[in-house]
């Protein structure tokens, strides 16, 4: 394709990111029986088409008049490592409009989970992460979430049971996407991926928390908490000025409150900043009584900034301290440590490299 092509092929809707509904309405108005629409549907979400030439049992009339209207959004592979340790893989994808993401597959004892990105970049600079670096470029459609879940399960010829939306971006600052991504994974018609199973995590957008718990998804909703204090996190994320801690931390009440989900708290352990006794204490009162879960993440360091991981006997320690005060906490396990660089790294190292491709 040469870039006129490319453009012209972008000003296609994209169809993958429609309902169901939506797709029925659209092939209605075309004048197609409304049984096309469901065959197109389980074409692009339970067999995963790459083409509409792939969809065999429609008339070739039809594939083609769908081929001028509409596209599928396909990513193209840029780099895949596979971790020589526990087969974890990490994937830069290329958008049709030659923007990377990041996506990642894991294999846990539970089967295959994958983390995927939400945004091109990130405008929330948290000061530890790789991806607030460049800033947000743009955000990701629902098409292109979903592509990421769908080719990393082609890649593995294995189902996919588990989505974390940890990769690069904020998911609630791309909220519209993020919940037509949601309602479609989860439609039993199609994607059929059990809500459940599906874990945002938000660096806090208050009045998006609040939206979110009134949508009526049963997803797992983490907080990236990564201090005890207001003061503290202000530090390491500047969001944290808009969104002061009592005000997520209502919020995050509020969503266990409507849907019954318990809430995850993330705290990236980062050395000399917010693992010693007192941050502990502090931790333990902030989230005292709350049915929450915390999850320490051994901060990964990142080239450009200087903050650097506890020791493992320091952070076993902060565990420990938690554990004490009755606060149900784990250390998140390291996936793919061979290839493991800071969340976003990949990308950036293939914005920054001069030979890239
Ligand atoms: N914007 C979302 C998703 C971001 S990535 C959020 O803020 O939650 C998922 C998690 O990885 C977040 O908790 C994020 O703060 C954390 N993270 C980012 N960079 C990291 C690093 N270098 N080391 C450890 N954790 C990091």
């Amino acid at each position: 394709m040469n870039e006129t092509q490319a453009d012209k092929a972008l000003e296609r809707e994209d169809i993958l990111s429609m309902s169901r509904k939506e797709l029925e309405e659209q092939i209605l108005l075309s004048g197609e029986k409304p049984f096309r629409a469901g065959q197109i549907y389980g074409w692009l979400h339970v067999r995963h088409a790459e083409s509409f030439d792939d969809m065999t049992n429609l008339p070739k009339a039809l594939r083609k008049s769908l081929g001028e209207r509409f596209r599928i959004p396909v990513l193209r592979e840029v780099r895949v490592l596979t971790s020589q340790i526990d087969g974890t893989m990490k994937f830069l994808f290329a958008l049709e409009d030659g923007n990377v993401i990041e996506s990642v597959l894991m294999r846990y004892s539970y089967g295959l989970s994958a983390c995927i990105s939400s945004q091109v970049g990130c405008s929330m600079g948290c000061r530890f992460c790789a991806s607030a670096i460049g800033g947000r470029v743009r955000d990701l459609c629902a098409g292109e979430m979903i592509a990421q879940v769908v080719q990393m399960e082609r890649a593995a010829g294995e189902r996919i049971g588990h989505v974390v939306i940890m990769g690069s971006g904020e998911p609630l600052d791309n909220y519209e996407n993020l919940v037509r991504f949601l309602r479609i994974m989860g439609d039993p018609k199609g994607e059929c991926l059990s809500l459940r199973d599906i874990t945002v995590s938000t660096c806090g957008i208050v009045p998006n928390i609040r939206a979110l718990a009134g949508e009526g998804l049963p997803v797992t909703l983490a907080l990236s908490l990564h201090a005890p204090s207001q003061e503290k996190r202000e530090k390491l994320m500047p969001i944290a000025k808009k969104y002061p801690l009592p005000q997520v931390l209502d919020a995050m009440k509020e969503y266990y409150d409507r849907t019954g989900r318990r809430i995850t708290f993330e705290y990236s352990c980062v050395d000399g900043e917010n693992t010693s006794p007192g941050d502990a204490q502090m931790l333990a009162e902030l989230v005292r009584g709350m049915n929450c879960h915390i999850n320490l993440i051994p901060v990964n360091p990142v080239e450009e900034r200087s903050w650097r991981r506890p020791n493992r006997a320091k952070i076993e320690a902060f565990r420990g301290m938690l554990e004490k005060r009755g606060i149900s906490v784990t250390i998140r396990r390291e996936m793919g440590r061979d290839i493991n660089g800071a969340c976003g790294q990949l990308r950036r190292g293939f914005m920054t490299d001069p030979e890239r491709t």
